[in-house]
């Protein structure tokens, strides 16, 4: 006798359950989206005891007829899809038909529900899948579902969920993503009976990070708006000196859905190398608009991923948007910027995206050259090269002992560069430009052996030509050892074997190409820099910062760190009390 059979609704609902709302926050992100979906002016969402105790949506969206309330309770039943090809055109956040029998199944469940043009509304109450009331009854136009003891029934679940705490951050976390997703919308959040997020619903998205984010933090970010040929990238990316040790304050939004997105972080990340030291991540807040077809949106139980149809593409215009918008600001590490990032508590309601990801094999199968600055190949790149030089011009005053520069801006603003951080930027650039085009002039030197364990011995091996592009031409001499024969000239007389070893030995361990090119330039640029104890003339000091001016990110040195502070006029003014 067989031993298959079909599985009875409520228990294939707990099953679904299991997927879609894993967690309180996926109940309030399943509710608010539906009520997203229903075309809401308006969203209260209020919590208590982490949402296990209560959750309650309320909207004042298109309501259900009373014929839907009971289909609506049904697996599969969703009043925005007809076929499966829908699926590829679909602009709602919801399209399966899971969430509120799911929800219902493992719940005590309350739907009022009206709509605006009806007289009465319908009242269902559900109780572990188990309908308990379906009746008429009078409410408000709009939708309002309250989910009471969640997980009740499903001991096992309730174990894995962990404190009060962590629930409502993960819930503060959900509810704060999906405000700014809908500028467009009100959206509060009630936590305990204590209001703690209320956005206007204007469409302004930067009000809405003003509320996620604090007015501090977003007197730092700086806008995105790029054009790509299949995409259009906006909203907002953080100065360079808002950053932080996780990925929390990044939030990547797909046709308006919330994902997260491996590919996109990496774009992100790349457009600020050199910018940030290591470690270190920008806050963003990024829309990406494009055509539905070019976009799958059924890859995930939850809906939190989808999938592109032109990776590449998505990427390289991600890395170019990003980087536009912060060639287009002045990146000078500004006093108030130091204080207002001291000022900004670190959001632990906003936890780590902890991915697993592997898009750095992806990266290195791009030409190199090209993903170091794509931007260049597009006519806006054009554009954006005349604000090169966006370091102005100024005038030495003297210098300070540790290096440091003290210049003046025609209008009094007072400027301080290190001179190091500097220097090493304007080589960086200049040696990335020589050996991008070929041109890097480089000299033979009495030979040099290094040896090495026999595995970073092999990954080097296979490394060579993009050692001699960056003018270190190594040659193999057997038992893992390898000679160098040739160095930039410039890089001859502080020529240094164990900055050297040191280096190609840490590089070896990643074995990413691009990695290997860029941190060997960075190393010569680096050891070839006058040192901060080095004492300037007054020409020397002015050649350099007319250099720095030439360079395309004069405001950091290539590990990240700042090579100039601004102290504007006013502030001076100011602080002085003089005004
Ligand atoms: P889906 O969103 O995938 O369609 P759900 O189970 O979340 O599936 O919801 C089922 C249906 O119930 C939706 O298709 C919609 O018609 C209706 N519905 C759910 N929530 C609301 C709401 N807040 N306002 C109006 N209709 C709703
Ligand atoms: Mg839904």
């Amino acid at each position: 006798m067989g031993k298959i059979v079909l599985l009875d609704e409520n228990t294939a609902n707990k099953i679904a359950a299991g997927e879609v709302v894993d967690r309180p926050a996926s109940v309030v992100k399943e509710l608010v989206e539906n009520s997203l979906d229903a075309g809401a002016t308006r969203v209260d969402v209020a919590v208590a005891g982490g949402g296990l105790e209560l959750i309650r949506v309320v909207d004042d969206g298109c309501g259900l007829a009373p014929e839907d309330v009971p289909l609506a309770l049904q697996r599969h039943a969703t009043s925005k899809i007809r076929t499966a090809e829908d699926i590829s055109r679909v602009l709602t956040l919801g399209f399966r038909g899971e969430a509120l029998p799911s929800i219902a199944a493992v719940s005590r469940f309350r739907l009022a529900t009206r709509q605006p043009s009806d007289l009465a509304g319908t009242l269902a109450l559900v109780e572990g899948g188990r309908i308990l009331a379906l009746e008429e009854h009078g409410c408000p136009a709009g939708t309002e579902i309250s989910v009471k003891d969640l997980f009740f029934n499903t001991p096992a679940r309730l174990k894995f969920i962990k404190s009060e705490g962590a629930e409502t951050a993960k819930i503060t976390d959900t509810v704060q993503r999906l405000a700014l997703s809908r500028p467009d919308i009100s959206i509060s959040l009630t936590v305990n009976g204590r209001p703690l997020l209320t956005t206007a619903g204007n469409g302004s998205l930067a009000d809405v990070c003003c509320q996620v984010y604090g007015r501090q933090a977003v007197k730092l970010f700086l806008p995105v708006d790029w054009q790509g040929a299949k995409l259009r990238l906006t909203g907002y990316v953080s100065h360079p000196s808002l950053a932080r040790a996780n990925r929390s304050l990044q939030s990547f939004f797909v046709n308006k859905r919330f994902v997260r997105s491996p590919l996109l972080s990496d774009a992100l990340q790349t457009a600020y190398q050199t910018l940030l030291t290591r470690g270190r991540f920008p806050a963003a807040v990024l829309f990406i608009t494009a055509d539905t077809a070019e976009v799958d949106v059924n890859v995930h139980p939850a809906k939190r991923e989808v999938r592109f149809s032109g990776e590449r593409d998505v990427y390289r215009d991600v890395l170019a948007g990003v980087r536009q918008a912060l060639k287009n600001d002045l990146l000078v590490h500004k006093m108030t910027h130091q204080s207002l990032e001291r000022s900004l508590p670190e959001r632990a309601v906003w936890p780590a995206t902890s991915q697993a990801f592997s898009f750095a094999a992806e990266q290195a199968a791009l030409p190199y050259f090209a993903t170091a600055d794509p931007a260049s190949a597009t006519p806006a790149a054009a554009e954006s090269r005349q604000d090169e030089g966006s370091f102005p011009v100024l005038a030495v005053l003297g210098r300070a002992a540790g290096g440091y520069i003290l210049a003046q801006k025609d209008t009094g603003d007072l400027y301080i560069i290190d001179q190091h951080a500097a220097h090493e930027r304007v080589l960086y650039e200049l040696l990335l430009d020589e050996a991008q085009s070929g041109q890097l002039p480089v000299q033979e030197i009495v030979p040099l052996v290094f040896q090495f364990d026999p595995v970073s011995a092999q990954s080097l091996e296979k490394s060579l030509k993009i050692l001699a592009r960056a003018g270190l031409t190594f040659e193999s001499f057997g038992n893992n050892s390898f000679i160098l024969r040739t160095v930039p000239l410039f890089y001859r007389h502080c020529l240094n074997q164990d900055e050297i070893q040191e280096m190609l030995a840490a590089t070896a361990e990643t074995g990413e190409e691009p990695a290997l090119f860029e941190e060997t330039v960075k190393m010569m640029a680096c050891q070839a820099a006058i040192k901060a104890d080095q004492v300037l003339a007054r020409e020397e000091m002015s050649s350099l910062l007319s250099d720095l001016r030439g360079a395309k990110q004069p405001y950091t040195c290539p590990h990240g760190r700042p090579t100039t502070m601004l102290i504007t006029a006013p502030e001076l003014a100011k602080f002085f009390r003089r005004r």
